[in-house]
């Protein structure tokens, strides 16, 4: 009985804790993943912010530049500021540019190839913030002379540049003329600086309509990479700009985007994003394609990819003005965002299961240290104090409920009064301790020879009832034959010797009827009285009983 008590405690309390990790741990892990879908949703919705701003950040760059294009045209062929090269147009200039420093230089092709620059002075020209470049021709013969300027427009430095190649003819901005509108150049090298940038151009006219010759405003495409940067999302996240034939016009990595240049600026070329071999890009790419979508588009698109099972994610967001068409793509690991998070919340989960567990256990094994005086104190009052057999209060609790349920099953249960022969004569003879002594002895040996499955009880003094289930008449008899020859083939051996000791049986079969146990004991009672009356030290059965 108490083995099993406590294998049933092991498995109450195994099941216990699996219970115990599986609730914590669903709860967990839902609100975990609940928790970290509504952030990825935030994140996604970063991203496209972060597209659109970096989007924003180009047209701040080139939206300006076209502007001032248009408005200086317009003061050109209004003569409100002249539309030949004097100091009066290079003032003007000097102001546009000293204004915004986005804006490299500004200046103005003839169509006789004179020419009027005003640019931010680089590390070819140290000594001044400014310089001006002034070409003229005359009777066939050109003059080209540099102007370097101080912030305030004070000449610092001014000679003539002999042996001037330029011809603002050549240059691809000069291009716009045919096209008789305001364009953007594809990136190229600036002629003095061998700067990467571009040029918005747009043609000025005379009164009598004809082009008199091209307008250009420089912007460094590094400025473009710098917008990006500033944009950066999160440690891993990168972003670039490229064209409609999927040339690097931008990178928030500036160093990555090597610009091929080879003979000259002419063979000048942005590299391709395949170039670039960054896995990230070329899936996002990759992925983009699959879901249909164009590289240039007037939408916004996301797309999310996996690259060695780390998810990722990619904004494509496109600006398409004045004949360009790019595409700024943002793309960025989805453990930036959420590394840290989810570090956090394992932590959570293990450290709220092993709490949860502990609890359990602990309560447990309070549990169980409260509950086993209480099952020990129940135990008890079952039990004889001397043989520690079952009483006569287990028998009437428990024997008749396990009647009612043997007889369910259809077996049959069959009781047995054991009565010690002359005991009064082993007290009186020995004394009363050693009758004691012969109970208990007597008791073990019965309970050694009966089936576990039997119930064994303390009657009266010296008087015993024995239930055997599933049991027939004979079974039983044959079972307390057995009982009797156990008992009277050994003496007892006692303090003061061996003592012989028999026991008489009356055995019945118990009926269907109710009040089983206690109509059966009174037949079995009768039967006993029987093996005592025909000499005692035998077994009688409830058909001797009904012979007399
Ligand atoms: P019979 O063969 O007819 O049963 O003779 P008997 O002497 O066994 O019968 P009786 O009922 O006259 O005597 C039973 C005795 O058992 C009387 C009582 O003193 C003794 N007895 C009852 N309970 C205990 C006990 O717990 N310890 C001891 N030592 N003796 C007990
Ligand atoms: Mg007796
Ligand atoms: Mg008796």
């Amino acid at each position: 009985m108490d083995s099993s008590k406590q294998s049933i405690a092991k498995v109450t309390l195994a099941l216990l804790l699996g219970l115990q990790v599986l609730t914590v741990g669903i709860i967990l892990l839902v609100s975990h993943y609940w928790g970290e879908s509504a952030y990825l949703k935030h994140v996604s919705g970063l991203m496209r912010t972060v597209a659109t701003e970096s989007v924003q950040s180009v047209e701040s760059l080139l939206v300006p530049a076209e502007r001032l294009a248009n408005t200086t045209r317009a003061l050109m062929e209004s003569r409100v500021i002249p539309r030949e090269a004097n100091t009066e147009l290079e003032r003007y200039f000097f102001e546009q540019i000293n204004e915004n420093n986005n804006f490299t230089g500004m200046y103005f092709g003839w169509v006789n190839g004179d020419f009027l620059q005003v640019a931010h002075a680089n590390k070819l020209h140290p000594d001044n913030p400014f310089y001006t470049k002034f070409i003229t021709t005359k009777n066939g013969n050109k003059t080209s002379i540099f102007i370097g300027r101080g912030d305030d427009f004070e000449m610092l430095a001014s000679h003539p540049e002999p042996n001037d190649t330029y011809d603002p003819r050549d240059r691809p901005w000069f291009e716009s003329l045919i096209k008789g509108k305001l364009q953007w150049t594809n990136p190229y090298l600036f002629f003095t600086s061998q700067i990467p940038g571009i040029t918005v151009s747009i043609p000025v006219s005379s009164d009598s309509g004809e082009p008199i010759g091209v307008l250009g405003i420089d912007i460094e495409i590094s400025n473009l990479s710098y917008y990006l940067s500033k944009n950066q999302l999160s440690a891993n996240s990168s972003a670039f700009i490229a064209n409609t034939d999927f040339r690097m016009v931008a990178h928030t990595d500036i160093d990555s985007l090597t610009l091929a240049q080879l003979n000259g600026d002419s063979d000048f070329r942005l590299i391709k994003v395949d170039e670039l071999r960054s896995q990230v890009i070329e899936q996002a790419l990759e992925e983009l394609r699959a879901s249909g979508q164009d590289f240039v588009s007037t939408t916004i698109r996301d797309v999310d990819f996996d690259i060695d099972n780390k998810p990722y994610h990619a904004v494509f967001h496109s600006y398409r003005k004045s004949g360009l068409g790019w595409t700024v793509v943002v793309t960025a690991p989805e453990s930036d965002f959420i590394g840290d998070i989810r570090a956090a919340q394992y932590w959570k989960i293990t450290i709220a299961i092993a709490f949860s567990l502990l609890i359990t256990l602990g309560a447990f094994f309070l549990a169980l240290r409260f509950l086993r005086p209480v099952s020990e104190l129940q135990e008890s009052v079952l039990r004889d104090s001397l043989t520690g057999l079952y009483n006569r209060r287990a028998l009437a609790s428990l024997g008749d409920e396990m009647t009612k349920e043997s007889h369910r099953k259809g077996h049959s249960v069959c009781v047995a009064m054991i009565d010690i022969d002359h005991f009064k004569k082993i007290n009186d003879t020995y004394g009363h301790p050693i009758g004691d002594e012969v109970l208990v002895s007597i008791s073990q040996r019965m309970l050694r020879v009966s089936q576990n499955s039997d119930m064994l009880v303390r009657y009266g003094g010296e008087e015993f009832a024995l239930i055997l289930f599933d049991a027939d008449l004979a079974v039983a008899t044959a079972a307390c034959e057995r009982i009797r020859k156990t008992v009277s083939g050994n003496e007892v051996l006692t303090d003061q010797g061996l003592i012989t000791v028999t026991i008489s049986v009356g055995v019945v079969e118990v009926s269907g009827d109710d009040n089983y146990i206690l109509q059966s004991l009174s037949l079995a009672d009768q039967a006993l009285y029987n093996s005592k009356r025909q000499g005692r030290n035998r077994v009688s059965t409830q058909h001797d009983v009904c012979i007399l």
